[in-house]
């Protein structure tokens, strides 16, 4: 039942993470006494409603209130995983990216410094890297970070007809519901390689990056971070790295405190789309270099605290 319920909420955080476009499914209420779902799952966001991204301990809270008189559950319940972050829409904020893992080793020494720091990131899966660390994955989702999918094989979906795009697809998507019990809602094609047929029948939002640290050719951490810090001002701006490098795990050490001392607020696509740019994730439509690099609105002024 542990397990059961461990799927169910990784299911429930990778929904959190998605979008008006991508709506909630219908919790799946046979995984889990509705008691106990009860206890353990915060209302479920309504369209076009931003989940989680304000005060989330509260709703979850309110969401926990037993019913008068209902008996306590004969299982322990693990509870939803603390978390202070909030996003703030005033603010500078950038997206790191990881592509291409997960991988055994890097892909929970990247999580640690991430859960150190209290910031998110995405990554860009090959499915049928996940089993290499599933864990891993299940755990990047419960640390509020947002698994995107990056085609079955490392595909070049943009040499592909439909039919065969669908079919890495299908063949992605499996692995990704037998793991993480639901199916990625972003797609990042392998070498950022699509056709007009992509783009238009893939059922995803198809994201690109906006800076590209080319960690996979230096693999060299120095270099990497320098790519980063010479790049500008990096609001609203999404950074390609890789997951499957020592020389990035290494790079991501040191980015990842700059980028907060810098001020940005690290969030996941989905957050950047949707709080940065006051858009929405949708399907059959691409977020590429342009949209992340020359159309950042101006930040919104902050709000005065309420005089007292
Ligand atoms: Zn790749």
């Amino acid at each position: 039942m542990r397990q059961l319920i461990h799927i169910f909420l990784s299911c429930l955080m990778l929904t959190s993470c998605s979008t008006a476009a991508a709506l909630p499914e219908t919790p799946p209420e046979h995984l889990v006494p509705a008691e106990q779902a009860a206890q353990i799952l915060p209302e479920v966001p309504e369209p076009g409603r931003m989940p989680e991204l304000f005060p989330l301990d509260q709703e979850a809270e309110e969401g926990a209130a037993p019913e008068e008189g209902s008996p306590a559950p004969e299982t322990p319940v693990e509870p939803l995983p603390e978390t202070q972050r909030v996003v703030d829409p005033t603010r500078p904020m950038v997206a790191l990216t990881f592509d291409d893992g997960p991988h055994a080793v890097y892909t929970d020494q990247i999580l640690d410094i991430l859960e150190k720091n209290g910031a998110v990131a995405t990554f860009f899966e090959v499915a049928r890297n996940l089993p290499k660390a599933p864990d891993a994955v299940r755990r990047a989702v419960d640390l509020g970070c947002e698994i995107g999918s990056h085609s079955y094989r490392h595909a070049n979906l943009g040499k592909m007809d439909q039919a065969a795009q669908q079919a890495d697809q299908a063949a992605a998507d499996a692995i990704f519901q037998e793991v993480l019990g639901t199916t990625p809602t972003l797609l990042r094609p392998p070498y950022g390689s699509m056709n007009k047929t992509l783009k238009t029948t893939c059922g995803r939002s198809i994201v690109t990056w906006s800076i590209d640290t080319e960690d996979w050719l230096s693999k060299d951490a120095d270099k990497v971070v320098a790519s980063v810090q010479n790049a500008g001002n990096l609001d609203g701006q999404v950074i390609l790295l890789h997951s499957i490098y020592g020389s990035t795990v290494e790079a991501t050490e040191v980015l990842v405190p700059w980028l907060l001392e810098q001020g940005y607020q690290l969030v996941t696509i989905s957050e950047l789309i949707q709080l940065r740019f006051g858009d929405q994730v949708e399907p059959n439509r691409s977020y590429n270099y342009d949209y992340f690099r020359f159309h950042v609105p101006p930040l919104p002024a902050a709000t005065e605290p309420a005089a007292a």
